[in-house]
């Protein structure tokens, strides 16, 4: 049975205090999670520590680091190594978000080394994928996912394809109130599964957890998650909002 895993993405946003607060807050609402479903927080790197120390009596709630570099150490000032995220207590590393993408000209190749790293240092990569307005007003979103599939994950053998959680994020969707209807996210994650069923084999597979993000919300969590290739969601702006990201971790 796959894992369902709820995710909330800070990305740039809070205080040390005001996430503080938030995990607090979050803890204090009352989630129940089953043996199969998780919850990962992904603050801003100064906080991964004491959100682990927050969390870590919490046997299904992990800790992310929303990026790392692509170089295993060295000379690279600004940069934070997986080695380094390991050594903090970090279980997951969010890579190839369509901002980190955007903004800081990631590329397919380059996440592909950053995947290798994260799991040589024993973390689990959250890998983001999904296509800009044009591409799905072109409806050739499917092409341009699985060459982004294909370019920095199909070097993987099938043991460590296993330790990979994917993210379709539609970037149309990001932020913008816009969600992909149901109907959309569960035609692509079926379409990203049949990918890695081609390349990897149906056990593969189906064991892969695949997360729909983009302005996903209280109102809407509930109708995404239940679609059957949709297990969970990767929440930016609800995730900082204590009521918003509980009610979304209960819709799983
Ligand atoms: P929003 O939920 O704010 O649209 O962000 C989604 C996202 O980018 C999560 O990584």
């Amino acid at each position: 049975m796959r894992k369902k895993i709820v995710a909330g993405n800070w990305k740039m946003n809070l205080t040390l205090a005001e996430g503080e607060q938030l995990v607090n807050d979050i803890l204090a609402a009352g989630i129940t999670l089953s043996g199969d479903q998780a919850v990962v927080i992904a603050p801003p790197f100064p906080y991964l520590q004491q959100v682990k120390a927050l969390t870590r009596s919490q046997p299904n709630v992990f800790v992310a680091a929303q990026n790392c570099a692509s170089e295993k150490s060295g000379a690279y000032t600004g940069e934070v190594s997986a080695a380094m995220l390991a050594s903090v207590g970090v279980d997951y590393v969010i890579l190839g978000h369509s901002e980190r993408r955007e903004y800081f000209n990631e590329t397919n190749a380059q996440l592909a080394k950053k995947i290798d790293l994260v799991l040589a240092n024993g973390l689990k990569p959250i890998f983001c994928c999904g296509e800009p307005l044009e591409v799905r007003k072109a409806e050739t979103q499917n092409a341009y996912v699985a060459k982004q599939l294909e370019e920095s994950l199909y070097h993987l053998d099938a043991g460590a394809l296993q330790q990979v959680v994917i993210a379709y994020e539609p970037i149309w969707a990001i932020g913008t109130g816009l969600t992909a209807s149901a109907q959309q996210a569960q035609d692509m994650h079926a379409f990203i599964r049949g990918q890695i069923a081609a390349k990897y084999g149906q056990d593969a597979a189906a064991g892969l957890t695949i997360l729909y993000g983009g302005s996903a919300k209280p109102s809407n969590a509930a109708e995404l998650f239940a679609s059957a290739d949709v297990d969970g969601g990767l929440i930016g702006g609800a995730s900082l909002v204590a009521a918003d990201f509980a009610a979304i971790i209960k819709s799983l």
